[in-house]
């Protein structure tokens, strides 16, 4: 089987993994720190805070921006159910945005003019979490200015997009936003097994996110101790998770990140090959990217006519292909009925064409032509039906 997406482990990360293995630190240690430091290196963003999972960095996110009861968050109908939930479980309500089914991205237009209405009945958005999707870069441009305009705070998840670049910056350098998640889950970019970080510039949400982490206790630093406290002394200052990162898996993301180039690069190729085969099947439309952007690649999607995309789902993982579906639209999940939310069009249309097709480092040539006519004998199949 030819999974849609998987991890890519080298000799080095296991003798990474087992050096801190032997070493006085395994869960929370410098490995961690220095993980951080490269996480910052490679994205320019000031600070990081590495975290259990990419949900457990959404959910500090939204502690360290406030959110709580009474307030509404949006994001978008596209995407895992984590991008909603870390604000659900700060109490808020959610709301979610159309996409352009063309790239599976936020339709700033539609935003847009959601937020104008929305002023009108006086229930803007506290924050609005914008995902990434498949690896390409949102508009950040576009949706900074809308929240300097209408004053709601930005979370990146930019789970899928390690390696990105958008206006030729790294994505993760929280140019535009307040705060950029990503996600080390064994199918995104790089992995730690599970894991996730909080990027920031803003030094106060840096302090928040470090406390929110680890049981909102504030270590008490005895040089700089106004109180005079006793040495072992520390106070527990906010309701605090225990949300911290092994530094065992901090060692392995530690390791991965020196490939992401590579990796980023080798998807690319992949994915251009893709295209290039299926340029001339009109039944087949590959998500666009924008001329201007580096996609990671986390996700490579075809939309296929609606009609066709269950049977040839079906067939596929039947032929040893395991695709999948990014995502259901979040207001069909029995757990987001409470919120009323109304069925958007852009989402619908993407929703019922799309698929993902194998996409990772170790996808050699000859596999991928395989998969490739496999998927153009099934269409072929279907149509001819
Ligand atoms: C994978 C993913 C998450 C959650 O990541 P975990 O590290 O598994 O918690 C959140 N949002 C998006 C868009 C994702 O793809």
């Amino acid at each position: 089987m030819f999974p849609y997406g998987r991890q890519t482990i080298s000799q080095d990360d296991i003798d990474a993994v087992t050096t801190t293995l032997k070493s006085d630190w395994l869960t929370q240690g410098p490995i961690v720190e220095q993980f951080e430091q490269a996480l910052c290196q490679r994205t320019g963003a000031s600070f990081a805070a590495c975290v259990n999972s990419a949900t457990s960095a959404l959910h500090i996110a939204c502690l360290a921006l406030d959110i709580s009861a009474g307030d509404i968050v949006w994001t978008s109908a596209i995407t895992f159910v984590a991008s909603a939930n870390c604000a659900r479980y700060c109490g808020a309500d959610i709301d979610l945005l159309d996409v352009d089914p063309s790239t599976g991205l936020i339709d700033i237009e539609k935003l847009t003019a959601k937020l104008s209405l929305a002023k009108a009945s006086n229930c803007l958005p506290k924050a609005v979490i914008v995902v990434h999707f498949a690896g390409q870069s949102a508009d950040m441009v576009a949706i900074k200015r809308l929240s300097t305009q209408y004053g709601f705070k930005i979370i990146e998840d930019a789970s899928h997009a390690l390696g990105a670049a958008y206006n030729d910056k790294p994505v993760g350098n929280a140019e535009f936003s307040d705060i950029c998640v990503f996600s080390f889950h064994p199918v995104k970019m790089v992995t730690t097994a599970e894991g996730g970080a909080a990027l920031t510039n803003n030094k106060v949400l840096a302090k928040k996110l470090a406390l929110y982490r680890s049981h909102g206790i504030e270590k008490i630093d005895p040089h700089k101790n106004p109180r005079q406290f006793p040495p072992w002394y520390y106070e527990q200052i906010a309701l605090g998770y225990n949300y911290r990162m092994p530094d065992l898996n901090a060692a392995l993301g530690l390791s991965q990140l020196t490939r992401l180039d590579k990796w980023v690069e080798k998807r690319n190729a992949i994915a251009n090959r893709y295209n290039q085969a299926f340029s001339s099947q009109s039944a087949i439309e590959p998500l666009s990217v924008d001329d201007g952007l580096v996609s990671s690649f986390h996700l490579y999607v075809i939309k296929v006519p609606a009609e066709f995309r269950e049977p040839l789902f079906i067939n596929l993982r039947a032929s040893g292909i395991g695709v999948q579906v990014h995502y259901i639209p979040l207001y069909k999940q029995p757990d987001f009925q409470q919120f009323n939310l109304p069925t958007l069009e852009g989402a619908e249309s993407y929703y019922q064409q799309c698929i993902s097709l194998p996409i990772y480092p170790n996808l050699s040539e000859t596999d991928q032509t395989q998969v490739i006519a496999i998927i153009q004998e099934q269409l072929a199949l279907l149509y001819a039906a």
